[in-house]
């Protein structure tokens, strides 16, 4: 095991265009010690996604027998189409004493936590308004009007879940609030029950 510690699951939920892919991307560039949960999903994929990097892109039927199997952590229909997270990877890397990271809706999140508990470290980042929320979905490009009027629909349910989750982030720009993740990630990482070193280390002072 790494880090003489078990990994912990940090898990990042936001309605859609806050800049949680950004703020994920850059936590898993900064620190190798960070993996990704790349999840599953049956939803096609869009220009420039790659199976296997973006997503595990799936059948209904893959998707069907992989939930059957019991293949999958938590799992949830998000905007029409269906998405896991991928049990195997993920105990294979907390076992390893790596952190994950996840990107998954509230759902994949309130299931995580009821299913580990004591592993989860969850995390909700706000836009800076609703306003800045459109502006952002607009200048991105992706998404068609209709689209982007579902997803500001969507935001305020979304948000309306930021009491499940153990911190609250407001990403008003890249700079600030990786600040503020890695004081959270810096924090969780000195908790007792993750901290072993510092535990035996105690216990060592102890039998001296
Ligand atoms: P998109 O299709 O735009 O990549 O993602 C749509 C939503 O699905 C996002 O809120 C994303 O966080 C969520 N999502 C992606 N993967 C998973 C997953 O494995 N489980 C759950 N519950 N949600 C996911």
């Amino acid at each position: 095991m790494n880090n003489n510690r078990r990994g912990m699951m940090l898990i990042f939920c936001a309605p859609s265009g806050t800049g949680k892919s950004t703020i994920t991307h850059e936590i898993i560039t900064q620190d190798p010690n960070v993996k990704f949960s790349l999840s599953a999903t049956t939803r096609k994929p869009r220009d420039g996604e790659e199976h296997g990097v973006h997503y595990h892109f799936m059948d209904d039927k893959e998707y069907d027998e992989t939930l059957g199997n019991g293949g999958f952590l938590e799992h949830a229909s998000v905007f029409k189409h269906k998405y896991g997270t991928l049990k195997a990877p993920v105990m294979k890397s907390l076992d390893e004493g790596h952190d994950v990271i996840f990107d998954i809706d509230w759902q994949g999140a309130r299931q995580l936590k009821e299913t580990a508990p004591n592993d989860c470290v969850l995390i909700y980042i706000l836009p800076p308004s609703l306003k800045e929320l459109k502006r952002r979905l607009v200048s991105r490009n992706k998404d068609n009007l209709e689209t982007i009027e579902h997803r500001m629909n969507e935001a305020k349910s979304e948000v309306s879940h930021y009491g499940e989750f153990d911190y609250i982030v407001k990403n008003d720009n890249l700079q600030d609030i990786m600040g503020q993740i890695n004081s959270i990630i810096i924090c969780e990482r000195l908790k007792k029950h993750r901290n072993l070193k510092a535990v035996a280390l105690a216990e060592s002072i102890l039998q001296e």
